[in-house]
């Protein structure tokens, strides 16, 4: 007799309340950071859980994490769910274990309820997915997807540790772990993950289709005027970069979010030089974060922003330079696996709206790579890298029974299958 696969609520929870356990802060938060004792601890955890199911655990390079229960057909590509163990150093215990905690709970209901998959599912726990200890972030899918690691070598910790023996030491604690190489192909991803914003919340909706992560560049814009006394120099003799800059960005401001409710733009960041409350400054430097889900379109705004600053510093006799600093494109996801997604939230009868992700996760690699899609549940005032992250533990589960759905189609999916 075949059971239907349902989720163990209190199994999912009692999980989330163990791993939380490990680098757990005094306020109640985690501080497990990427490939720490902390990370190391939770890895073996899930490790462990894994092979007292009977699921194969294997491990690569990049000391990411894979939990396989076979299918039907062992040749098929496995598809992937999970998300990431690791977090910010005054992280909270949702971000990252819940998607990869839920996860796990779907492979084990599936085992419990015996039910046969076409391909084989795998949960992956992604390495260094925050990037707060080891820059940059999402290292782990990124090499996955074939990012150039080469320059990661080098890289240090904050607190002094290096990353190449970190891994190391990570891969060789974890000896159970079957090696494999970075990069095995896959039929698709699923990643569950709390939505890090108010909407879902304020808007009462338990489950957001993620549709695209939103790209990402960082501009620094710096004007150059000439130093003057504040005192004795008059209107008509100044070249006041002040000016310019505060023109420039009450200009942006004015349009770019106004006329497109896809686009932000953040100023986060203003230096004058010298800074002397006394004179006009020499040069005015400021930070611009510009983030929309489409790259043609944070090509224009950069283009405007630009055209802007250039037109603003000229009214006042300046010159503008402008450096871009970081350069992250954003991926749509795949419309089948939005649709199974949109599909399985439906058969449970779950109100959905589809959103996109104002923050990166590592299904933004994976979708250049294989159809990708990820569920967002609501998190407590969208608070989120904060101690006081809360999840609903109603909400938790019913993000897990998604999941759980997603995969069963997914890995039957005769559109993954004829990819
Ligand atoms: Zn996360």
């Amino acid at each position: 007799m075949t059971l239907v696969p349902q989720i163990d609520g209190e199994r999912l929870l009692g999980r989330l309340d163990a791993f939380a356990r490990i680098g757990a802060t005094p306020a109640g938060g985690v501080n497990r950071q990427a490939l720490s004792v902390e990370d190391r601890s939770a890895r073996r955890l899930l490790a462990e859980l894994a092979l007292k199911r009977g699921f194969g655990v294997f491990q690569d390079g990049m000391a990411n994490l894979f939990i396989r229960r076979e299918g039907v057909d062992a040749a098929l590509p496995p598809l992937l769910i999970g998300s990431h163990l690791d977090s910010q150093p005054t992280g909270g215990r949702f971000d990252g274990a819940l998607g990869t905690l839920s996860a796990f709970e779907a492979l084990e209901a599936l085992e419990d309820a015996r039910v046969e998959t076409a391909m084989p599912i795998e949960v992956v726990a992604w390495t260094n997915e925050e990037g707060s200890r080891f820059a940059p972030g999402v290292m782990g899918s990124m090499a996955f997807t074939g990012a150039d690691t080469a320059a990661w070598k080098s890289t240090v910790a904050s607190d002094g540790a290096s990353l190449a023996s970190e891994l190391e030491a990570t891969i060789a604690a974890l000896p159970e772990a079957t090696p494999r190489p970075i990069g095995v192909p896959i039929s698709g991803y699923i990643e569950l993950h709390i939505e890090q914003g108010p909407s879902l919340e304020k808007e009462q909706i338990p489950i957001g289709v993620v549709t695209a992560v939103q790209g990402t560049r960082w501009l620094e814009i710096s004007i150059q005027g000439a130093a003057g006394h504040a005192g004795t120099t008059g209107l008509a003799y100044r070249k006041d970069p002040m000016v310019a800059a505060v023109a420039a960005m009450h200009s942006l401001q004015a349009t770019i979010m106004p006329l497109d409710t896809s686009a932000r733009l953040t100023v986060g960041r203003i230096a004058a030089q010298p800074g002397s409350i006394n004179a006009i400054p020499q040069s005015v430097t400021f930070t611009v974060d510009l983030r929309h889900p489409r790259s043609e379109r944070l090509d224009d705004i950069e283009a405007e922003l630009r055209r802007v600053c250039a037109a603003e510093a000229a009214a006042q006799h300046c010159t503008a330079t402008i450096r871009r600093s970081f350069d992250m494109p954003g991926a749509a996801f795949s419309p089948q696996m939005i649709d199974i997604v949109e599909a399985a939230a439906t058969s449970l009868r779950l109100p959905h709206k589809q959103m996109i992700s104002g923050a990166f996760h590592d299904a933004l690699f994976i979708a250049r790579v294989a159809p990708a899609a990820m569920i967002f549940v609501p998190c407590r005032d969208g608070l989120s890298h904060n101690e006081a992250e809360y999840v609903e533990p109603a909400d938790a589960i019913t993000g897990a029974r998604v999941l759980l759905q997603a995969a069963i189609m997914a890995a039957s999916s005769r559109d993954l299958l004829q990819r």
